[in-house]
């Protein structure tokens, strides 16, 4: 079947808009509209208008709704040559749209769509009958629990369900894609009706763009960024962000980890949050509060923010998600392309400008937090015991399944939210440090989170001794074995231990790589000099040119003399097994290991200061890049 033509791009030039478009044939097609196209701004200022006139502006005056108060008002359009319409502005004490590109004004106006198909180059976007024999009994039920939801989701499937055009490498390569990310690109295009252009545009222009969209085609007029926030400038949110429930420390058996599918999408749709509904003026919605904050929620309107997520979320975990899984390879880049503007969804409500919203961002955290504190308690009100919780997932000991099941009954009932079974580690290994563990699966296959040891900075030895360790606690199949499995490791590490002092090693299994953040010429000005450094300072002394963001590969040895300097790493090809400072890599091992040996009672002290400071040095180096 013929697609026509793809409208991919468009360019705003001297009043007239050039449009790009792939054809049936692979070929990039150009099309001018010969006819001049101004761009605007809506007012409701009636004072300025004969000002704006006399500078050659058009008015008309057309009905729009306001988002906050949904109230139909007559506001005037005031459209002019760019540079015009720039000086006018000044005139108006509030102007709205002012914000919003030329090209997707035009876009709007003249009902083309981005990614899209027409028959004849400048028309008006076509949309064929998508096949809804799936989607219909996927979605059916919402079109009486949610029909406004149901909407949104029906027009966004139909939108990503166009045939696709035949796009060549040679087309993908001309926009600097591969074949896989052209595809990406062009969903992205068709979802926010953004030009395919636009790939280094920040993420949070492609939310902007698709909830514009959607207000624009609902015939609101699109809140200026200072309503949008309610006036309010952002708010550090992120201390109480995310939940994080301490872990016990220690090894622990059969441990099943729930998950909250989409959790800040799904507190967005579930609790209707959207930056017209958060504390809205009505005064029956007061007591609809949000846990442990001072906000409310609109229990009348539907927020347009919180359907248009929720709808995205929707199509990707009941549709695409599962498309995907049945080999759909056009699905999953579907159902990529939703994740990623699912996974920035919460985060644009913090601090960007056209979306920012404090009260909004606080209380998706809130019912994020209140989600995984409730699941907490309800789980140790059916006997289960949860061991750790973070964000949105939930680490259980041992539970049975009819436990599990009652659980994600009882959640899904109350909060409305849906809880999983995630993945199921044989053993996990719980430090005292937040956010930091390791699973071990059935298959031994081992899952380290946030562990310092399983940095690709750690030297091979050091990781070699560990995945040995892993290896070991994998075995554990009782809690009877862990006695005999902690004098296993024991005996292990004294006799890597005992390598190192015989220096049976390779060189290169010692090595630090760390990434160079200074630039070179920062480096020879400072006076003190971390390890890394050292390390530069002899590369740059030898006449190597260092770039900045390159990895530095040294050795620890023996301290040594260097231009009067007490110098302790070497560049790694420079270093002999003799010069290797071998009680450090010993305390290393046992310091960098300690977040899994500690729940085990192993190496309790054996850390030393010098290990720390590197570790302070990878971290601090870790939050400049
Ligand atoms: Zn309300």
């Amino acid at each position: 079947m013929s697609i026509g033509y793809t409208l991919l791009d468009a360019k705003y030039e001297g009043d007239k808009v050039t449009l790009f478009y792939l054809s049936d044939d692979g070929e990039i097609e150009q099309w001018l509209d010969n006819e001049d196209y101004y761009p605007y701004f809506y007012t409701l200022d009636e004072g300025s208008l004969e000002g704006a006139r006399a500078q050659g502006c058009k008015i008309v005056s057309e009905s729009k709704r306001e988002l906050f108060s949904d109230l139909k008002k007559e506001f005037y359009k005031i459209s002019a040559k760019e540079e015009t319409l720039s000086k006018v502005k000044m005139m108006f004490t509030h102007v709205w749209e002012d914000e919003v590109q030329t090209v997707e004004k035009y876009a709007f106006d003249k009902g083309m769509r981005f990614g899209m198909g027409c028959q004849r180059l400048g028309e008006r976007t076509r949309l064929e009958d998508v096949n809804t024999e799936v989607f219909d009994k996927t979605f059916d039920e919402l079109l009486e629990t949610d029909p406004v939801k149901y909407n949104f989701i029906k027009r966004f499937f139909e939108v990503i369900e166009q045939p696709l055009p035949e796009i060549s490498e040679n087309t993908a390569s001309r926009y600097g894609y591969d074949m896989e990310r052209m595809l990406e690109a062009l969903y992205l295009s068709r979802i926010t009706n953004s030009p395919i252009t636009f790939r280094n545009a920040p993420p949070s222009y492609f939310i902007k763009a698709l909830y514009y969209l959607n207000l624009k085609s609902e015939g609101y007029v699109i809140p200026t960024p200072e309503e949008f926030s309610r006036s309010e400038s952002p708010r550090g949110v992120y201390g109480k962000a995310a939940l994080v429930l301490k872990p016990e420390k220690g090894i622990f058996l059969n441990t099943y980890v729930l998950d909250y599918e989409s959790l800040y999408p799904s507190c967005i749709d579930v609790y209707n949050l959207s930056h017209e509904t958060v504390n809205c003026g009505h005064e029956q919605c007061l007591d609809n509060k949000v846990p442990e904050e001072e906000h409310h929620i609109c229990t009348i309107r539907r927020g347009k923010y919180s359907t248009i997520i929720g709808a995205l979320k929707d199509l990707r975990i009941k549709y695409y998600k599962k498309k995907a899984r049945n080999n759909g390879r056009t699905s999953k880049v579907v159902s990529d392309v939703l994740k990623m503007i699912l996974v920035i969804c919460y985060g644009v409500t913090i601090r960007i400008r056209g979306l920012s919203n404090p009260a909004l961002a606080e209380s998706i955290t809130a019912y994020s937090r209140h989600a995984l504190k409730t699941a907490w308690k309800y789980a140790t009100e059916i006997g289960l015991k949860p061991l750790y919780g973070d964000t949105d997932s939930l680490f259980l000991v041992n539970p049975q399944s009819k436990q599990l099941q009652t659980l994600i009954e009882r959640v899904k009932k109350e909060l409305k939210l849906d809880l999983a079974v995630d993945k199921k580690y044989k053993v996990c290994v719980f430090s005292s440090a937040k956010k930091a563990y390791l699973g071990i699966f059935e298959n031994g296959k081992v899952d380290p989170k946030g562990l310092t040891a399983f940095k690709s900075n750690t030297p091979n030895f050091v990781k070699k001794v560990l995945e040995e360790t892993a290896v070991e606690l994998s075995k554990i199949n009782a809690l009877e074995d862990i006695p005999i499995v902690r004098r296993r490791i024991l005996q292990l590490l004294k006799s890597r231990e005992r390598l190192l002092l015989e220096r049976r090693f390779e060189v290169e299994d010692m090595a630090f790589n760390v990434i160079l953040h200074k630039k070179p010429s920062e480096i020879i000005e400072s006076n003190v000099y971390a390890q890394p450094y050292q390390c530069a300072i002899q590369l740059i002394d030898e006449g190597i040119r260092l770039r900045r963001k390159q990895i530095l590969t040294f050795a620890k040895v023996k301290a040594f003399n260097y231009k009067g300097k007490r110098f302790s790493v070497k560049p790694i090809d420079r270093v002999n097994k003799d010069e290797i400072n071998v009680p450090d890599y010993i305390s290393n091992m046992y310091s960098m290991m300690n977040q899994v040996l500690e729940p085990l009672g192993i190496g309790k002290g054996a850390a030393k200061n010098e290990y720390d400071t590197l570790t302070r040095w990878f971290k601090e180096s870790d939050t400049q890049s």
